[in-house]
């Protein structure tokens, strides 16, 4: 029945239209439906395999101007695989051999046609086998090809292949990067080309291997080497290649975690500095704490014995102690603050115009009990008002800050306080004879934390000149210092007045 009939496109070369029409009937028989088209010659064959696509030659072995052996190399110089079967008037043994030599898929005589159709279906089916194959093959290569340069071009990762030795098989883009090893340079090489020496020393490079083999995985994070003998954090994953059967290698993929390794580094300093001060806070507040508790405590004895009446010259110094321990905390308080306001950018000015002596003089007044307890005489050398556009809290917190330190680190010594102005900027001087400081130290000591002497020695945090340094650099100023180790610091800082320019009013005033 026809409608059943599967429909195949044959390519007949043949010189005589009887034996297609033989051959069209044999393959109805089988359940075809040929669409044939016939040649009988070179050019003719050629054109129509150019034109069309076929399921199947059927050539005759003999024509007058070709033969069946000239036809099938045009089907194959044709890169076509379509099966090629001879269907010829006089078949003999030494025909058949040279025929099948030439690659035919089979051969019948013309008078005996019975198989054809069963040899078609075979060859139709082998050929969608050969067809389906090829396809399968190139979409392999396809995704081979793929995974090839999304690897060679990945430039973040090292992706590499050792084999089951430890030398490198294969190279990618990300590792030329990282190690700056050409392809060239590095095939071949071991594993351990990128270790330190001291890792080489210690054998390594051959124990992630070994851990690989042993776990399927070895995970590690090292100082590495590059090629110009330079070095990074790697952060390393090595994975075992194996058939089923035996190790065939190693798959290699790590990155450059240098920058992320500094900032861990960074970040664990600054919580090993955070916790330091915690501590050193806690300790500091404690100790005027502690004092007033100690005061207090005997007043209220003397308030219980006898409340009547208590001896003003009894009171008098357990005041003045608490009133040096209550400035004393003031002040850890206020730096605290101000560290907490500065380090969340919150430090805002509070601009008004201000006389720079009149803070400095209340700051004295504010400080005189612990002047006087330090046993350093202060000399005030301020002749004149200096007027500016400052935020005047925060200039007292400056001042409280030197005088403080001046104090504390002065042994002792007379101290000279000098305020100036000239060229539209405030000079303010704090100079002590005390300790020093080193050199090395100078510019260290203006960071968060930092302190140049022994906690147990002086108390203190580690940010009163932060905090200076912070509240000069708002008022767009400068501070620095001039130091001896055993004869004195000198602390000058300068900011410009930051007045608006005289109206002409004011001016002739
Ligand atoms: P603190 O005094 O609380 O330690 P600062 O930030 O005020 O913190 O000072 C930081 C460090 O600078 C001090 O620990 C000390 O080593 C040094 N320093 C500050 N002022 C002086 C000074 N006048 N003389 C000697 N050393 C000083």
């Amino acid at each position: 029945m026809i409608q059943n009939r599967e429909a195949i496109r044959v390519l007949m070369v043949e010189d005589c239209v009887e034996d297609v029409t033989l051959a069209e009937r044999e393959l109805r028989r089988a359940g075809y439906e040929p669409i044939t088209t016939r040649v009988d010659d070179r050019e003719g064959l050629v054109k129509r395999l150019g034109e069309e696509s076929w399921d199947l030659v059927l050539s005759d072995f003999r024509m007058p101007s070709f033969s069946g052996t000239e036809a099938l190399q045009e089907v194959r110089r044709a890169r076509l695989d379509v099966p090629f079967i001879i269907v010829s008037g006089c078949i003999g043994e030494e025909v058949a051999v040279e025929a099948m030599k030439a690659g035919a898929q089979d051969y019948f005589r013309k008078d005996n046609l019975k198989r054809l159709g069963e040899a078609v279906r075979r060859e139709l089916a082998d050929a969608a086998v050969r067809r389906e194959h090829a396809r399968a093959l190139e979409a392999l290569q396809h995704a081979e090809e793929r995974y090839r340069l999304i690897v060679e071009n990945v430039q973040d990762h090292a992706i590499f292949m050792l084999d089951e030795e430890g030398r490198v098989a294969s190279w990618n883009g990300g590792a030329a990067r990282i190690t700056g090893y050409t392809e060239a340079e590095v095939l071949g090489q071991h594993y351990a080309l990128f270790f330190q020496v001291g890792d080489r020393a210690d054998r390594k490079p051959d124990e992630e291997l070994a851990r690989a083999r042993d776990h399927g995985v070895s995970e590690a994070e090292d100082w590495r080497v590059t090629k110009d003998g330079g070095r990074f954090w790697a952060s390393c994953s090595v994975n075992t290649i194996n058939d089923g059967k035996r190790l065939r290698g190693y798959s290699v993929v790590f990155r450059d975690s240098t920058k992320r390794k500094e900032l861990l580094d960074d970040l664990r300093l600054a919580v090993q500095a955070r916790d330091e001060f915690l501590s050193i806070a806690s300790h500091e507040l404690k100790t005027p704490l502690a004092s007033i508790v100690l005061q207090v405590g005997a007043l209220q004895r003397f308030i219980d014995g006898k409340a009547e009446a208590i001896p003003v010259p009894t009171l008098e110094p357990k005041v003045k102690v608490l009133s040096r321990q209550i400035d004393r905390l003031i002040l850890l308080v206020d730096n605290l603050l101000d560290v907490t306001l500065i380090t969340s950018g919150r430090l805002l000015l509070s601009r008004s115009r201000t006389d720079f002596r009149e803070a400095v003089k209340a700051v004295l007044v504010r400080l005189g009990e612990s002047v006087e307890r330090s046993g350093s005489e202060v000399t005030l050398v301020a002749d004149a008002p200096v007027i500016g556009s400052w935020d005047p809290l925060r200039l007292e917190t400056v001042v409280v800050n030197l005088l403080s330190n001046a104090l504390k680190y002065g042994r002792g010594r007379p101290i000279r306080v000098e305020l100036t102005a000239s060229e539209g900027r405030a000079r303010l001087v704090v100079a002590d004879e005390g300790i020093g400081i080193l050199p090395t130290e100078q510019d260290r000591i203006f960071g968060r934390f930092e302190r140049a002497v022994p906690a147990q020695h002086y108390g203190g945090f580690g940010i009163g000149l932060w905090v200076v340094r912070q509240i000069v650099d708002a008022h767009d100023g400068t501070i620095r210092v001039r130091s001896e180790e055993g004869r004195g610091s000198e602390f000058v800082v300068e900011i410009p007045l930051g007045l608006p320019p005289l109206s002409r009013a004011e001016a002739t005033i």
